[in-house]
């Protein structure tokens, strides 16, 4: 499609009817603000330890309504906050008259610059939320997906001394059903070891690309299913795909591409290398095209979990209203911060449910745009 044409005004389309013609003024106002996420604990994965996650979140208004969206910016996905005011800056919304035209308008957004994935989804979930309320109904429920048929949650131990991993394990027994945990280094088996001493919970790993010798990191997976694990995420370098194929191939347990892969355009490189993907709105650019990866990877017959950062209820939410009918839901990131700024999914038995307030089902909580 030409985005030239999306230039032309409604009115010219539709005439001179009064209504058509009042509406078509009205237009998208798009405003964001700053805000840190401060972490409940301090954070550790393969190579990295912080206590803050820096976040943008953006407003879109239009007609009365107001579209939310958050772009979250952990330090090593190469984004900040600079870079995605810089990004939104560029936006030009007056030639779109109508927010529900969604593909028109982010197929727009898409090609404003390279990469900026998490800016690009500040939008695309804004729109989104905007677009439910235009409907008046949560986007779950546009899917056509039932809400409750999601995914246990995982809820991540970050990597630690045996004593607090025991105690970061004992604090959430009886919230969670599925626990997940950061592995990739020497420490693996005495973390693993020290979370069995206090739970039989099944566990996700996630190696983050920590294993780099392929016949040790199958002796570990053998070890990691006697353990009860279900699954591994990224095990090996995100382009080591020789290796991570041979394996898939061999491995007993299901391995999920989380680094190796960002976009819908990066999925038919995945067949045949790991058994599923690892879907996250701030790496795809949101919503609208997470839902298309996740119909591309079902139809390749590849299993399909849906990931976060630590983000608001305002990105979790969004993601939440796509989950139903998953392998794996990994969406605790918005019960890792102590100032969530928003109130939308909540856990409820081990599941990250979606509101049924209209959009992406979220109400601001603090008053924090001007
Ligand atoms: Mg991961």
């Amino acid at each position: 499609m030409a985005a030239a044409s999306l230039a032309v005004p409604a009115t010219s389309i539709m005439g001179n009817n009064k209504t058509f013609k009042n509406k078509s003024s009205a237009r998208m106002k798009l405003t964001w603000t700053t805000y840190d996420l401060q972490l409940k604990h301090v954070f550790t994965i393969s190579g990295f330890s912080r206590k803050t996650t820096p976040v943008v979140l953006t407003k879109i208004e239009y007609d009365g309504l107001v579209g939310y969206g958050e772009a979250s910016l952990p330090p090593y996905l190469g984004e900040t906050q600079a870079s995605v005011i810089e990004f939104l800056k560029k936006v030009d919304l007056s030639p779109f008259s109508d927010p529900t035209h969604l593909e028109e308008i982010l197929h727009y957004i898409d090609h404003i610059a390279e990469n900026n994935t998490a800016a690009k989804a500040s939008i695309d979930i804004a729109l989104h939320d905007l677009t439910g309320k235009i409907i008046g109904a949560p986007w779950h429920k546009i899917w056509g997906l039932n809400k409750m048929e999601v995914p246990d949650t995982t809820f991540t131990i970050g990597i630690d001394t045996d004593e607090m991993v025991r105690k970061k394990t004992r604090e959430v027994l009886g919230d969670f059903n599925i626990l997940k945990i950061k592995v990739g280094g020497e420490h693996d088996k005495r973390m693993i070891e020290a979370i069995r001493s206090v739970t039989e919970l099944p566990m996700a790993v996630d190696a983050n690309q920590g294993w780099k010798d392929k016949h040790e990191a199958l002796d570990m997976i053998h070890w990691l299913k006697e353990k009860g694990i279900v699954m591994v995420e990224q095990p090996m370098p995100k382009y080591d795909f020789d290796n991570i194929a041979w394996l898939t191939e061999r491995s007993p347990l299901p391995i999920f591409a989380d680094e190796s892969l960002q976009r819908l355009r990066d999925i038919e490189k995945m067949k045949g290398v790991f058994s599923g993907i690892n879907i996250k709105l701030m790496k795809c650019t949101g919503m609208r095209e997470a839902w298309k990866m996740r119909n591309l990877a079902e139809a390749l017959n590849m299993k399909v979990m849906i990931g976060c950062m630590t983000e608001t209820s305002c990105a979790i939410s969004a993601a939440s209203q796509l989950s139903a009918g998953l392998d794996f839901a990994d969406l605790d990131g918005a019960l890792l911060i102590s100032n969530d700024c928003f109130e939308g999914a909540k856990l409820e038995e081990g599941k990250i449910i979606a509101s049924d307030l209209p959009g992406i089902g979220v109400k601001l909580t603090q008053k924090l745009f001007k």
